[in-house]
């Protein structure tokens, strides 16, 4: 571990309070629980000279949960999103995939805002200022090529690796974004932007990730009911107590009879952005057959790209990620 810089941390106690610091210092970063930020400050990736803690900011510490709605501000923590009796009865999905973050300690300091915003993660990138120093570094920082994938011709393929907005997406949630001027609202999927095209059509990447503009920043996550969804979360990872995903995978559900009515599956720890599965309403309509797993299969095939950005081979991660999905639509199309 290597020494901390020297910042300034602001903790304004309003949303005011935010804007007006980030006005006065455009450059400054916004600090959660700080279990990923303070992570790469100390491996000297980013060295902000100015925190804004959002933790202590009012209108966005509200939990709200119930059968018509769930509604998250950013600055609510992990294990309280995971033992909200409201969220455990209605989001399950949610519920879920909050319990399965890190350790206790992280779930106790993360924020719903910083795992959303989590940065994008590589085998080349997380490591000491020693370490990518001694590898003339990378495309994410200050280096010219891409370690994982040197004719990537200016993509970064770093992986998204946070678990809840794989399962929020699967209930079509929305963000609230807050800036200088007011509020807008995103289906959550068009946060991530991370599609890295090798043809450069996409969007982003692993190093331009978000749909956030400068000055902007997470205030809420929101999800209307519906009515008689099955949802839920599963991962595998290398420590079973403490770990990001080799793959994590969210499904939600409705069964009628023994039709599958509606079927959504998003996926993280493979891509730089979390993917929810495009062409699973085509699997719908019948029973639930080797049909509807063959199709699943080739939605993971042709939308999960994992590269070796993480200890476990690229094409690994997306195998695991399939089998997790079989084995989620079957549980809960059992109930
Ligand atoms: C050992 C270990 C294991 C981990 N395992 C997992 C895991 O299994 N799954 C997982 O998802 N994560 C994991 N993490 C990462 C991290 O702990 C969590 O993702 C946590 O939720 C991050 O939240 P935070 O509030 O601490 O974010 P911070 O570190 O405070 O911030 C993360 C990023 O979000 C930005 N940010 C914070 N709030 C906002 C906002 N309101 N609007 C816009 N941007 C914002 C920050 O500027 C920063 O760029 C792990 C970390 C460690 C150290
Ligand atoms: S995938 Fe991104 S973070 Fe990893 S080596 Fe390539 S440029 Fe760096």
């Amino acid at each position: 571990m290597e020494a901390l810089c020297e910042f300034q941390v602001l903790s304004p106690t309003s949303l005011a309070g935010v804007l007006e610091a980030r006005t006065a210092h455009p450059q400054a970063q916004l600090l959660g629980g700080g279990t990923d930020l303070v992570v790469n400050i100390r491996r000297g990736i980013v060295a902000p000279a100015v925190l804004i803690d959002m933790t202590g900011v009012a209108e966005l510490r509200a939990i709200r949960a119930d059968a018509q709605g769930l509604e998250i501000g950013a600055s609510v923590r992990l294990a309280e999103v995971a033992q909200h009796p409201g969220v455990v009865a209605h989001y399950p999905v949610v519920a879920e995939a909050a319990a399965s973050i890190a350790g206790p300690t992280h779930r106790n300091m993360g924020t719903v805002g910083g795992n959303l915003c989590l940065d994008t993660r590589c085998i080349f990138y997380n490591q000491s200022q020693w370490w990518r120093s001694a590898n003339n570094h990378c495309l994410k920082t200050t280096g010219e090529i891409c370690h994982v994938a040197p004719k990537s011709r200016g993509v970064c393929f770093a992986t998204f690796s946070g678990d809840l907005a794989p399962a929020l997406m699967t209930l079509d949630a929305e963000v609230d974004i807050q800036h200088a001027a007011g509020k807008r609202t995103l289906p959550l999927r068009d946060l991530y932007i991370g599609h890295a095209r090798h043809d450069g059509s996409g969007q982003g990447d692993g190093k331009h990730y978000l749909a956030l503009q400068p000055g902007e920043f997470i205030a809420a996550v929101r999800v209307t009911s519906t009515p008689g969804l099955r949802s839920g979360y599963d991962k595998i990872r290398i420590r079973r107590s403490i770990e990001y995903p080799v793959a994590g995978v969210a499904v939600a559900l409705r069964r009628v009879g023994d039709t599958l009515a509606h079927l959504r599956v998003a996926v993280t720890g493979t891509n730089p952005r979390p993917v929810l599965l495009e062409g699973t309403e085509a699997l719908c309509g019948g029973a639930l057959d080797a049909r509807v797993f063959k199709g699943l299969d080739e939605l993971v095939r042709d939308q999960i790209m994992s590269m070796k950005t993480t200890f476990t081979p690229g094409h690994y991660r997306r195998r695991v990620a399939g089998v997790l999905a079989r084995r989620l639509v079957q549980r809960l199309f059992a109930g």
